[in-house]
């Protein structure tokens, strides 16, 4: 079967609801690797409007069509058609039964959408348009349906046969098969669909619910990995209990189960009561994984949990409604990994997040608003925009509604919708009944792309503060004026938070103002501030805004010291960082010498002779800008000299501050608290800072520090923290420190990935040749995404040598696109973007991304998830 023709977009303006509904669907599968039959009995029924010239079109993808039948009897050719996968029938009545029976072929379904095999498991992967792959059917959100599941497989390799919903049935069949039967009592759109079938070790608890109810949780993974689905079960517990405490929302079904596969597009899905998830967003412990991987699996399994009201109860008229469920729900993970940890330092991390990743995809070449109006595969919208900046946009009406209208526009919401397909609209709709006001003009940021500037200017004038607030888009652009809330506050000379008076502030609190801006200029008057008080402005980040203030950096170094909002305090060192690179990169292009500026050494004294200052805090203060982001500040990118500016930077600061940082090193060593909480976790995170400061001087005695860690590490975080900066410099350790890691690790796929990203990342010379070798390394599997992530994801990440001004990165990886294009067009298009920054380089760099560009256009079969990005990429100019 054909794929359809690279260029053909859909568009929201095109929609209309479908003349069919499918109430209740009947699948029976019998499995096998090679070839297995699918059988799909539904009701089929006429919308009530439908119009007698409208007839049923069913979509199937790369599947066999082995018959069809409707009220149980075959139809004969000339009674449907089939073209470029669209099945087309007559309908006999405005009520009847149609079978179809398909085969498909998991075992070569290398796209890891539909059925397929990961290692000897079956399993499905149908958002967003998979379930295509397994039937024909009318594959769109909209259409919901009863589902009964009928599953047999041969027993000795699939002795666990799952589904949504809860287990009915289940036996022995002949020759060695045996089966059980699903059923789901909640209608749910295909995609929410799920299958999975194998061998696996498992893990059970149960949670009882609020009301008293009596959940059972079910984990499966491979065997001996048991022990590992220990924290994602106990996170699993804890968001359940959250979303109850927090919005009242309690589990509908009696069962709950995860399973953890290798091969998986992304990171999970979050198919009714059967939630299928990328390995390594469920298996941790100590000795194999990160802090980071830690905390990412409580976030990943809350946030396919509460998909379950937010997505699955709720869900989408159509994809182009995907930040309804998937903006809401990264804010509802993002508030419960907040409430679990420590707020301050997770909302730091959340926008740094939205700042290297989604502040870059929205000045580039894919930006588009939370709402797309079209795209050529939906696939290539599950983006940062649609996930983050959604969530961004989700916390503002939050913020302007204040927690308890908040929690009363969600109670509205599911009210209203519940067990229906909605749009952005319906939800803004349910919040305004809430807010007892418009939200009419705040929802152009579902249709606006780019990230709007802001301008923020206080004067003085009898006593009180003026604040002068500009959307710069406005005038720049002729945009309108988007309507957002701004947090502001005030710090006297001496460093005391000013009690806030200002009239037209939507609320305050602690000592902070919510304004709401909805003017392209307006102004805001705070009573009773002296003049030189330091304003403090987008407190925790409460618009997802560019704010320019011309502050000198006395007042940044001030901030720093002083704001009682931790965001701003960060954000203050952050803004001071940034600007001091900036200096650094005009003058390595003067060709003048390197010097570092004294307020950032001041600002770093201070912050390390605090000992209020809570570990992980301190850590982010002592964190830099990444060469990303001073980049995204650049009209052309000064690739070279960002990399040696920021290189230059950190030695200097571990020159400076060697001796107190090797101190609070061994310090942290001796004494820091061990196990996964979110202390001992802060506390390393501090401690491994303070060393790849120390070995940034590339001193003797810091890289044998490092090395001794390395090898002495009681877990993952600080083996992989050390071995990360061995590998990052020349010396004497790093090659043994590699291969010592390969040795203990290899035949663990969830951790060689590591060894893979830490090589991709460094900064060492020939980079692009050594990613080309690693290529070739035995444990690579390409058909595992998460490996070509590890090493091509982390090499595109690496400004400095994805950038090489002889084009070798971008030649390694175009062909690498092409060829992954062959495999898993998914993961081949996330690679593209790896070209976004083509408008942004000098001319020379620019004329050899164009040669790669058009090497990947020319490329024989190439899929339109490729095709999308690479055209994108290559038309911004
Ligand atoms: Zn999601």
């Amino acid at each position: 079967m054909q794929e359809k023709s690279s260029q053909h977009e859909t568009h929201l303006r095109d929609w209309k609801r479908s003349p069919f509904v499918i109430p209740d669907i009947h699948l029976k599968f019998e499995l096998d690797e090679k070839e297995t039959l699918v059988t799909s009995r539904m009701q089929v029924k006429a919308a009530p409007d439908r119009k007698p010239e409208e007839v049923l079109t069913l979509i199937g993808e790369e599947i066999e069509l082995i018959s069809l039948s409707i009220n149980d009897k075959q139809l004969d050719k000339s009674a449907f058609s089939e073209k470029d996968g669209e099945l087309t029938i007559a309908p006999p009545s405005s009520e009847f039964t149609l079978e179809i029976k398909t085969k498909v072929c998991p075992e070569k379904n290398l796209k890891l959408s539909g059925l397929y095999k990961s290692g000897n498991i079956l399993c499905t992967q149908n958002e967003a348009e998979g379930f295509r792959r397994i039937t024909y059917f009318i594959d769109r959100p909209d259409i919901m349906s009863r589902y009964n599941v009928e599953i047999s497989a041969d027993k000795a390799k699939y002795p666990y046969l799952l589904s949504n919903g809860n287990l009915i049935e289940s036996g022995n069949l002949e020759g060695g098969r045996h089966y059980t039967k699903w059923q789901d009592p909640f209608p749910k759109p295909c995609y929410l669909f799920a299958l999975v079938a194998g061998d696996f070790g498992l893990i059970e608890d149960h949670y009882i619910t609020h009301s008293g109810r009596k959940i059972d949780l079910k984990i499966y993974c491979d065997r001996g990995n048991e022990s590992k689905c220990l924290h994602a079960m106990s996170s699993l517990k804890r968001a359940m209990k959250w979303d109850e405490e927090v919005f009242g929302l309690e589990y509908d079904l009696d069962l709950f189960m995860i399973v953890a596969v290798l091969s998986f597009n992304f990171g999970a899905m979050e198919n009714k009561g059967l939630n299928i998830f990328n390995a390594n967003a469920i298996l941790v412990d100590e000795k194999t994984a990160t802090d980071e991987n830690f905390m990412r699996v409580e976030r990943v399994v809350a946030h396919e949990y509460f998909h379950n009201w937010t997505g699955n109860r709720v869900t989408l008229r159509d994809w182009f409604q995907l930040t309804l469920k998937e903006g809401l729900t990264v804010f509802r993970d993002q508030d419960f990994t907040q409430d679990m940890h420590n707020k301050g330092v997770q909302r730091i991390e959340d926008v740094q997040y939205v700042r290297r990743y989604q502040f870059p995809e929205d000045s580039g070449p894919t930006s588009h608003p939370i709402k797309p109006t079209s795209y050529i595969k939906i696939d290539n919208f599950y983006t940062t925009t649609i996930y983050y900046k959604g969530a961004e946009v989700i916390r503002m009406i939050k913020t302007l509604l204040g927690d308890a209208l908040f929690r009363k526009g969600m109670d509205t919401y599911f009210e209203l919708y519940d067990g229906k397909a909605v749009t952005t609209e319906d939800f803004l709709h349910a919040m305004e009944l809430a807010y007892g006001q418009s939200l009419k003009q705040f929802s152009r940021w579902y249709a606006r792309s780019g990230t709007p500037v802001v301008k923020a200017q206080v004067t003085f004038e009898d006593g009180a503060a003026i604040l002068e607030v500009e959307q710069k888009s406005c005038e720049e652009k002729g945009l309108e004026p988007l309507c957002f809330p701004l947090a502001v506050g005030f710090i006297d000379k001496e460093g005391k938070p000013l009690s806030v008076i200002c009239e037209s502030a939507s609320r305050v609190s602690d000592k902070t103002a919510v304004l709401k801006v909805s003017k392209a200029k307006e102004k805001f008057v705070f009573k009773n501030i002296p003049v030189g008080a330091h304003a403090s402005v987008n407190r925790h980040f409460s618009a997802p805004i560019i704010l320019e203030r011309e502050l000198r950096k006395e007042e940044r170094l001030f901030l720093m010291q002083h704001d009682i909002d931790s965001f701003n305090r960060w954000d203050a060192a952050y803004e001071l960082y940034a600007g001091c690179l900036l200096e650094m990169v005009e003058d390595l292009k003067k060709n003048k010498p390197l010097i570092v500026d004294k307020h950032l050494l001041e600002g770093i004294q201070k912050a390390l002779d605090d000992h209020q200052l809570d570990p992980a805090f301190l850590a982010l203060m002592l964190s830099l800008p990444g060469e990303g982001e001073i980049g995204e500040r650049q009209r052309v990118i000064d690739i070279e000299e960002i990399h040696a500016a920021r290189e230059f930077l950190k030695r200097e600061i571990g020159e400076v501050f060697y001796t107190r940082f090797k101190e609070k090193w061994q310090e942290l060593t001796e004494s820091g608290s061990s196990g996964t909480d979110t202390k001992a976790i802060g506390q390393r995170k501090l401690k491994n800072i303070c060393l790849a400061y120390m070995v940034a001087t590339q001193r003797e005695e810091a890289f044998e520090i490092a090395h001794r860690q390395f090898k002495e590490a009681k877990n993952m975080t600080d083996q992989l923290s050390a071995l990360d900066l061995l590998t990052n410099y020349a010396n004497p350790f790093r090659e043994e420190a590699l291969a010592a890691f390969y040795r203990e690790w290899k035949k663990e796929p969830l951790v060689i990935t590591k060894w893979f990203a830490v090589q991709a990342g460094s900064q060492i010379a020939s980079l692009q040749e050594k990613v080309g070798e690693l290529l070739k390394d035995p444990v690579y599997d390409e058909k595992v995404p998460n490996n070509v992530r590890a090493l091509l994801g982390t090499f595109l990440q690496n400004q400095y040598h994805f950038h090489d001004a002889s084009g070798k990165g971008y030649q390694l990886i175009s062909r690498e696109i092409i060829r992954l294009d062959q495999i898993n067009p998914h993961v081949a298009a996330s690679i593209a973007l790896g070209f976004k920054k083509y408008a942004r380089v000098d001319d020379k760099r620019q004329a050899l991304m164009r040669g790669s560009l058009e090497a990947i256009l020319k490329a024989p079969n190439l899929s339109p998830n490729v095709f999308e990005i690479a055209s994108k990429c290559l038309s911004n100019k």
